[in-house]
């Protein structure tokens, strides 16, 4: 089989395609063929070694992936049977997706959902998924459409690309923040009735300032979340899951205490099955069927480490899709 490998070489992540037994997969209950997976933010700082994500060396790196199942001893999995993974610590110190099979726990995978195919799964991804599970937490904070508008930030990446596309199918009025003026036709197909620049969002935060967001999903962290808690409406709800432009917080309990914001925190790879396939089956009905075309690139295996570069360079727009056979 065909797999990513990643090794450690002077003390740097070197990324190269290789050929290696079946034999080499480690434990588990299910072998899967792999058709697709995706290059998610997490995949780009472990294939260039930009982040601490992978400890143990050599790793096949793909925090996500779709396929058939090639072999089971989980008997709620059968052989040819269709199924999605995503998360728990696969492709981190687990081999993950990024080849053409892999072997997991039966409990880390999702049988595919009615109307939806691998590649389409695939589209989806991680941030896909993440992305409904911050809709989810701010439906469940009480955020209808009618509360305000809704702010996105790193509105052009796979989980703001595809939470603008859900807020918008739902009926949320959307607010897209991005860097990049290049994206901001894409945004607007997506359904963001404005955007807003970055930069607006990256001075210092004031503890508050004038009232504008029902709610938010970050994606950003650091202070481009501080901006936003500090301008969120009375009782507003904000969704943080990410932090592509740095991990700290620099924000005060202003916000919290005076204006009752609550601040939910979003994980994707350790949140319940129950809740996975909730949330899955929500993506299939939501997500209108131009988000697909609009939303993605496709590329192979061997383009895979020039993919993570270009990811982490803020160059893409949407999803990566990496095509495995
Ligand atoms: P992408 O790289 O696809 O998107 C990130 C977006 O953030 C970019 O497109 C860009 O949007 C913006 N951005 C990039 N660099 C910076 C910067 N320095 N400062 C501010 N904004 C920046 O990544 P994903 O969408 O896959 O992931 C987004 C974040 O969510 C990551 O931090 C990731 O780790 C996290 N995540 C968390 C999960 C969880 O379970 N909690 C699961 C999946 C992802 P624009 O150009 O429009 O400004």
């Amino acid at each position: 089989m065909q797999a990513l490998v990643l090794e450690q070489s002077e003390g740097k992540t070197v990324a190269v395609v290789k050929t290696l037994s079946p034999e080499a997969l480690p434990a588990g209950e299910v072998t899967v063929d792999i058709d697709w997976s995706g290059l998610n933010y997490k995949d780009a700082l472990a294939i260039t070694g930009k982040g601490k994500i992978i400890r143990q060396f050599p790793m096949v790196p793909g925090i996500d992936f779709a396929g058939k199942v090639h072999h089971s001893e989980d008997p709620r999995f059968h052989t040819g049977q269709a199924v999605i993974l995503t998360g728990w610590g696969v492709g981190e110190n687990h081999w993950g997706g990024l080849a053409e099979q892999a072997r997991v726990k039966g409990d880390w995978l999702v049988a595919m959902p009615e109307g939806l195919d691998g590649r389409r799964a695939m589209i989806i991804g991680t941030a896909g998924l993440t992305a409904m599970l911050c809709v989810m937490a701010l439906e469940e904070g009480g955020i209808t459409p009618e509360e305000g508008e809704i702010i996105v930030t790193g509105a052009s990446g796979g989980v703001g690309s595809t939470a603008v596309a859900l807020l918008s199918a739902l009926g949320y009025q959307v607010v897209a923040v991005s860097g990049r003026e290049s994206t901001h036709d894409y945004l607007r197909q997506l359904g963001a009735r404005a955007i807003l620049s970055r930069e607006a969002f990256s001075a210092d935060a004031r503890p508050l300032e004038k009232q504008r967001w029902a709610g938010a999903i970050d994606t950003v962290g650091d202070k481009v979340l501080a901006n936003v808690l500090a301008q969120m409406n009375y009782a507003g709800v904000v969704a943080a899951c990410g932090l592509a432009g740095g991990f700290t917080l620099p924000t005060t309990v202003m916000p919290f205490i005076l204006r009752n914001v609550r601040l939910q925190g979003v994980d994707s790879v350790n949140a319940p099955t129950a809740r996975r396939v909730e949330a899955w089956k929500r993506l299939v009905k939501t997500l209108p069927a131009d988000f697909y075309q609009q939303a993605t690139r496709e590329i192979t295996l061997q383009e895979a480490p020039a993919g993570a570069m270009r990811l982490l360079n803020n160059e893409i727009t949407g999803r990566t899709l990496v095509k495995i056979r």
